[in-house]
């Protein structure tokens, strides 16, 4: 079975997101979203809302599942038997920051990391800007999925 997971920190899930996973789905079997818990992180949302907008959005998508993992991803790829991290590239920042990961993570663990470009019409979406637009009364709605909802 051709596992991969997707991790990342969904503080929350954008379009960006939803766009890379949509299109990486077709491409393994089964698709953990990995919502990574780091105690050094200020996060808007909490673990359970995080969770709860990546789980709502993809519901009636069966090789889609959500779990949330601490430390090494490398490990939580050992935990749930996973060969591949997917990672979306936006920009040439993300790429020179995800080559040193991806090499690491190689280099540890045996692990392929699968790149996807991000489409072009959300490749300007990151969570820190909806973050940003939340915070000061804009419309985040137009750049995440509809199950994101703030108090
Ligand atoms: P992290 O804290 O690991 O950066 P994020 O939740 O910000 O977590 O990102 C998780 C993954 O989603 C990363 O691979 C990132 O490149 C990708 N990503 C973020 N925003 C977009 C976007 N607009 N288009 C495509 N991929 C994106």
């Amino acid at each position: 079975m051709r596992r991969a997971i997707f991790p990342g920190s969904f503080d929350p899930i954008t379009l960006g997101h939803t766009d890379i996973i949509t299109r990486a789905v077709t491409l393994f079997d089964e698709l953990i979203i990995a919502i990574g818990v780091n105690s050094d992180k200020n996060y808007m949302f909490s673990l359970e809302e995080r969770k709860a907008f990546v789980a709502k959005t993809f519901e009636n998508e069966p090789k889609i599942k959500v779990m949330t993992y601490k430390g090494l991803t490398v490990n939580f790829c050992q935990d749930v038997d996973a060969d591949f991290i997917l990672r979306g590239l936006r920009n040439p920042a993300d790429f020179e920051f995800e080559k040193a990961i991806a090499h690491t993570n190689r280099k540890l663990a045996k692990i392929e990391t699968v790149f996807l470009l991000t489409a072009a019409r959300t490749s300007y979406i990151s969570s820190s800007i909806v973050r940003d637009v939340i915070r000061n009364g804009g419309d985040y709605t137009v750049l995440v999925p509809e199950s994101v909802q703030v108090k």
